[in-house]
């Protein structure tokens, strides 16, 4: 790519990589230590271990007992929904990672729907709590609901607090996907109606490959992997160290910009804005509701998102059709058909996620690729 400017304007899928993290797992690289040694090595692998603990429950507003390490947050989202629950209540709009091992377990799984605005209907909760409410109480903590904090692809936040009340009211254990909203929006699991929230280091500025479950401490939960009896014996296995304390060093870092997270919103409204004024065909999916201030769904109708997005990156701009997990693939986003959204609105769209490090010139490099590429004349071409 020499000579080549890049835009980097998907930061849903992954964030660029700290400098706080990097350094911090520059310098575990060359620790010796086993986290379970007793030795001064191994109390030095644990302290970077249990340091990058703290942070990561600081972010969430966990205690650090709360905290399990994971290999990111699809083996958290599978580990909690895998297990046996009776009922799974749910919507389409969760992660692939959610969506599949509720498929294939044997739970009794309640769609909630979901109306364009790509909100949970909290009323639809609230009635089939009412209605089952007899059932529920003789088997509390055998049924789950799992709702995500903040969509990936459109940006939604979902009136979590409120259907998580609800949930654990009637008996039900509630576990948030909360990859996309850690860093971005205050989180507080402590004070929250939550037993689990699942997490990802890499979308925060940390390294791929690792995240945490966050769980309470007294939450029956089978343990993943048996062995050695590492993070309270729920998940064996020697620690990845180094990962742990970039996550921890990323966590740390996006605590302290939670707060400026939505100034965000003055580049994701400016490029909106511009492209709307480009192609006043343009849906922004999602619009009206509250959304992350990093996140656009902008859908070209009678376009292919796939198209748009390759066209895109030859002009430098890194965007994506979807999750970038399913972008692979051909064919309508799940999230955005539960939204029943029109086929041919759902098949034009295109995610833009930006970050902290997002300047004006990258908003406007996208704007200036979007007009040329989206002219009838290029489509034809
Ligand atoms: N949930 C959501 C909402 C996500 O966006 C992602 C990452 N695309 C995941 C879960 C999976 O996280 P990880 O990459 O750590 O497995």
């Amino acid at each position: 790519m020499t000579g080549f400017a890049r835009h980097y304007l998907d930061w849903n899928a992954t964030a660029p990589l700290r400098p706080e993290a990097r350094s911090a797992m520059l310098a575990a690289f060359d620790l010796v230590g086993n986290p379970s040694s007793v030795h001064a090595e191994g109390r030095r692998a644990r302290r970077i271990v249990e340091d990058a603990r703290e942070k990561v429950a600081h972010l969430v507003g966990a205690k650090p007992a709360e905290v399990i390490f994971t290999s990111g947050a699809t083996e958290a989202n599978n580990w909690v929904c895998g297990r046996s629950w009776e009922n799974i209540v749910t919507t389409r709009l969760e992660h692939p990672s959610v969506v599949a091992p509720v498929l294939a377990s044997e739970a009794r799984t309640v769609e909630l729907p979901v109306g364009q605005s790509g909100i949970v209907d909290v009323a639809r909760l609230e009635a089939w709590l009412a209605a089952n409410s007899e059932r529920l109480a003789k088997a509390p903590g055998r049924s789950l609901l799992v709702l995500q904090a903040a969509n990936n692809e459109t940006g939604v936040i979902q009136p979590l607090k409120e259907a998580a009340d609800l949930a654990a009211a009637h008996g039900l254990v509630v576990m948030t996907d909360a990859v996309q909203a850690a860093g971005r929006l205050p989180l507080e699991f402590g004070r929250s109606s939550l037993t689990y929230m699942t997490i990802s280091s890499h979308k925060l500025g940390g390294l791929k490959g690792v995240g945490a479950l966050i769980a309470r401490v007294d939450a029956p939960l089978p343990p993943l992997l048996i062995g050695g009896g590492q993070e309270r014996g729920r998940r064996a296995g020697t620690e990845n160290v180094a990962s742990i304390a970039g996550f921890g060093a990323a966590a740390a870092a996006a605590a302290g910009e939670v707060a400026y997270f939505s100034a965000l919103a003055g580049l994701r409204d400016r490029l909106e804005i511009a492209a709307k004024r480009a192609t006043p065909e343009a849906i922004v999916i999602g619009a009206g509701s509250p959304r992350l201030a990093n996140t656009s769904c902008l859908s070209l109708p009678g376009r292919a998102a796939e198209t748009l997005v390759a066209a895109l990156d030859l002009s430098g701009i890194a965007v994506s059709a979807g999750s970038a997990c399913s972008s692979g693939k051909v064919g309508p986003s799940p999230v955005l058909a539960a939204m029943g959204l029109p086929a041919d609105v759902a098949r034009g769209a295109v995610r833009i996620s930006i970050g902290p490090s997002t300047m004006p010139e990258d908003i406007d490099a996208f704007v200036t690729a979007w007009t040329r590429i989206s002219r009838p004349a290029a489509a034809a071409a």
